[in-house]
């Protein structure tokens, strides 16, 4: 990827984004008055992500509001729960949540997919790898996938608590170029609108300072479950991730068509687009525990910008796991590059020098054709 091209994905304006991951808070989803889903509500925004798709975007719906919903059908009616009552109205809200959004999506005959995630499995390896794969091959399949947190069991240490932080790192885990938060405000402001008249409303953030930190104050309860705090440590990871992100509020009906035209709002734009954050990452923020050594055809089809497939290894060097960091090295025993290896290194040594499609045969599974699939693959 060129570098033009970087600088062309990283300005505002969400007529960039291809890979979107659009994050509802609660207050936008669920009615006061009767704590059901807004039909209303949700079909627009069916229409408009209906309508996104067809134009070849990909699309990832973070959806809060299980909890809220939930409420009613279990009879809770005081306003604070308890952690294990939110847990029970989760999953009676769960239920309701997926189905609103299977109604709403099916009337344009898109598949929905439903995802729960944990803290955990955005963290550890493996189950950090399965959901990539599995987000991956639903948005290949033209699926939206509607994730939420899987609040029921969730215990205190391992729970996101707030579908900001959750949703950017959906963002982060699908390479997505932009993350889109709806919420009950338009955006981040030098000060709380509600309380300072003065307060100016920012356009754009290239940078979380301590300056921008301060702006979003402490935590308040008015707004969703963390406000603008959990905001900026969203920013933060999606930035990180080369993901832009921006706040918009999403109340009146078709918030992503004002968003289109120009709506107000609040951009966060990193300096570096996914790709090549994942990259670096891939670079400088993983110790390799291992080798693999390959022939003199594979190493001109990686610089082609190709995959490594087993049947250019030669040679397997330490022990690794599925999804850890390795040095690719020539025939020469050079450094050409290095990658997140697809297998294990005791799997890997079994099907050296193999074609991929024995690959089922030899493990007993069908893992990938790639040993290092060029995403996860940077050259030196
Ligand atoms: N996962 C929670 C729910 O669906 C929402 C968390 C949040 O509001 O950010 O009820």
């Amino acid at each position: 990827m060129t570098n033009a091209t970087h600088a062309h994905r990283l300005v505002k304006g969400i007529d960039k984004g291809k890979r979107i991951v659009v994050k509802i808070g609660s207050s936008l989803l669920v009615s006061e008055g009767d704590r059901a889903p807004r039909r209303d509500w949700l079909d627009a925004m069916a229409d408009d992500l209906a309508a996104w798709r067809k134009r070849g975007r990909e699309i990832l719906v973070v959806s809060s509001g299980a909890i809220a919903i939930g409420r009613l059908p279990l009879g809770f009616d005081s306003t604070s729960l308890r952690l294990e009552e939110c847990q029970a109205a989760a999953a009676a809200g769960q239920i309701r949540l997926a189905h609103a959004w299977q109604e709403a999506l099916g009337r344009h005959s898109i598949a929905v997919a439903q995802v729960l995630l944990t803290l955990e499995d955005t963290e550890a390896r493996r189950r950090y790898l399965n959901a990539r794969t599995t987000l991956n091959t639903l948005l290949s399949l033209g699926a939206i996938p509607v994730i939420n947190e899987n609040d029921t069991v969730a215990t205190e240490e391992i729970r996101f608590g707030d579908n900001d932080r959750l949703a950017a790192r959906v963002a982060q885990m699908v390479s997505a170029d932009t993350l889109v938060l709806l919420s009950d405000i338009d955006g981040l402001y030098t000060a709380d609108p509600n309380r300072d008249a003065k307060a100016e409303h920012m356009e754009e953030i290239r940078e979380i300072t301590a300056a921008v930190e301060a702006m979003a104050g402490t935590p308040s309860l008015e707004h969703g479950t963390g406000g603008m705090v959990t905001k900026l440590q969203a920013a933060r990871i999606a930035m990180a991730a080369g993901c832009r992100m921006v706040i918009a509020n999403g109340h009146d009906f078709h918030p992503l068509q004002a968003l289109e035209k120009g709506g107000r709002c609040t951009w966060f734009l990193p300096s570096a687009g996914p790709k090549q954050a994942r990259k670096q990452w891939i670079e400088g923020g993983l110790r390799p525990s291992g080798n693999v050594t390959v022939d003199a055809g594979a190493v001109t089809a990686l610089k082609d910008g190709r995959s490594l497939l087993p049947a250019g290894v030669t040679g397997v060097e330490g022990s690794f796991a599925r999804g850890d960091a390795i040095i690719v090295k020539g025939p020469d025993g050079s450094e050409i590059g290095r990658g997140i290896s697809a297998y294990s290194s005791d799997d890997a040594a079994r099907i050296l020098g193999r074609k991929s499609r024995d690959i089922e045969a030899i493990l007993g599974y069908r893992g990938r054709d790639e040993m290092i699939h060029r995403d996860d693959l940077v050259l030196r």
